[in-house]
């Protein structure tokens, strides 16, 4: 995966979370670039619908084997809950635009990395941060 796959895919996420006009949209994408796509809807949904819980609920739409082959997408760093949830889902690859202490500074954060709960799977994920951020910490204002 280059560079430009990653900022592609953050874009899409960002065109997501514009779609309810939140901070908060997720991508998932096989290795043939088919995906699906999701964004917060708390305020409709309650406090657990957050943009990576939607869009895990989606992911059977694609279809693959292993779901380890999968990448997720998020214009911000997966809180705790939802970092869980990623790896109860299986996926291999998490990326990211702002971190959890850029979205920290808009509102209430649980400060545990995403990376610290990768560590903690039992299976290897690999998980890269600060694509497209300041695009992505725009979406906060
Ligand atoms: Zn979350």
């Amino acid at each position: 995966m280059n560079s430009k796959d990653r900022e592609y895919w953050i874009q899409k996420a960002i065109e997501q979370a514009k779609l309810n006009e939140t901070p908060f949209g997720a991508i998932i994408v096989d290795p043939e670039g088919r995906h699906v796509g999701a964004y917060n809807t708390t305020s409709k949904d309650g406090p657990a619908a957050h943009a990576e819980i939607n869009v895990i609920q989606l992911m059977s739409q694609l279809d693959v084997e292993d779901p380890r082959a999968l990448t997720l997408y998020s214009t911000v760093e997966p809180c705790p809950m939802c970092m869980s949830a990623i790896v109860w889902a299986g996926i291999g690859q998490v990326v990211f635009g702002a971190s959890i202490d850029d979205a920290a500074n808009f509102g209430k954060q649980l400060h545990i990395s995403s990376k610290q709960i990768a560590e903690l799977a039992w299976y290897p994920i690999q998980v890269e941060g600060g694509v497209l951020k300041d695009e992505c910490k725009r979406l906060f204002t």
